[in-house]
């Protein structure tokens, strides 16, 4: 199934709230950090062999929760190094330098590999993957204040029951969700028309984004 990034919902993406393997715990950040790049869970299922995408420091504030890396972050290493994440940076007016400084900026996806090609474009995030990271990884990322949920699979996992009937809608609620969430649309270019057909979202969300994000950015998570 391929990701539709125009879709209204998902399809599949409750999916991602099943509970992952038992796996021990890892004791710090540093230790979830390499066994999740040496992760081979769903190797089977890939075209590929795996490469997770992800950074984060212990001081991060604020935590970015895209779908999945695509075929450029999967060939670079680099999350966000492609025109999603040029669109991504301009909502909310950071550098580059700023937005890959992990001490102030974790990103983690719903899926940490890329999954590969579909008919429509790219494979949803693996399933099993939100669900055996992001509690590991979040349990030694004790200061993200922020987390902003760009996609149908970041709200899925996140938000679960609470998201509203369409993503559009759960956008449209964003106050509901803060202050520890901000739902977002994808950036993808294949997500313009979402983004023309609903100027509301520039027009009203960008700005109170900016303001939040700036606002936990400046306050700190520089050590
Ligand atoms: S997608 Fe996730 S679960 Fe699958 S191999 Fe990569 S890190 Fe592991």
């Amino acid at each position: 199934m391929a990701v539709n990034y125009d879709a209204e919902g998902i399809e599949g993406g409750a999916s991602l709230t099943r509970r992952g393997p038992a796996l021990p715990e890892p004791a710090s950040l540093e230790e979830a950090l390499a066994r999740a790049r040496a992760c081979r869970l769903c190797a089977p299922h890939l075209p590929h062999e795996p490469r997770p995408v992800l950074r984060a420091a212990p001081s991060a504030r604020v935590l970015i929760v895209g779908q999945a890396p695509g075929r450029k972050v999967h060939e670079t290493g680099i999350p966000w190094n492609d025109p999603s994440g040029d669109l991504l940076r301009q909502w909310l007016d950071v550098d580059r330098e700023t937005f890959y400084d992990e001490r102030r900026i974790a990103i983690i996806p719903a899926g940490l590999c890329f999954p590969g090609k579909g008919p429509g474009g790219d494979l949803p995030p693996r399933a099993e993957c939100a669900p055996t990271w992001h509690p590991r990884l979040r349990a030694h990322l004790p200061h993200i204040e922020l987390v902003l949920l760009v996609g149908a699979y970041a709200h899925a996992y996140y938000l679960g029951a609470r998201r509203k009937g369409t993503l559009a809608d759960t956008v449209r609620a964003w106050r509901e969700y803060l202050p520890a969430y901000f739902p977002l649309p994808h950036p993808s270019p294949r997500n313009r028309r979402w983004l023309k057909l609903n100027a509301w979202f520039e027009a009203e969300v960008i700005p109170e984004l900016r303001r939040r994000f700036a606002d936990v950015i400046r306050r700190g998570g520089t050590g």
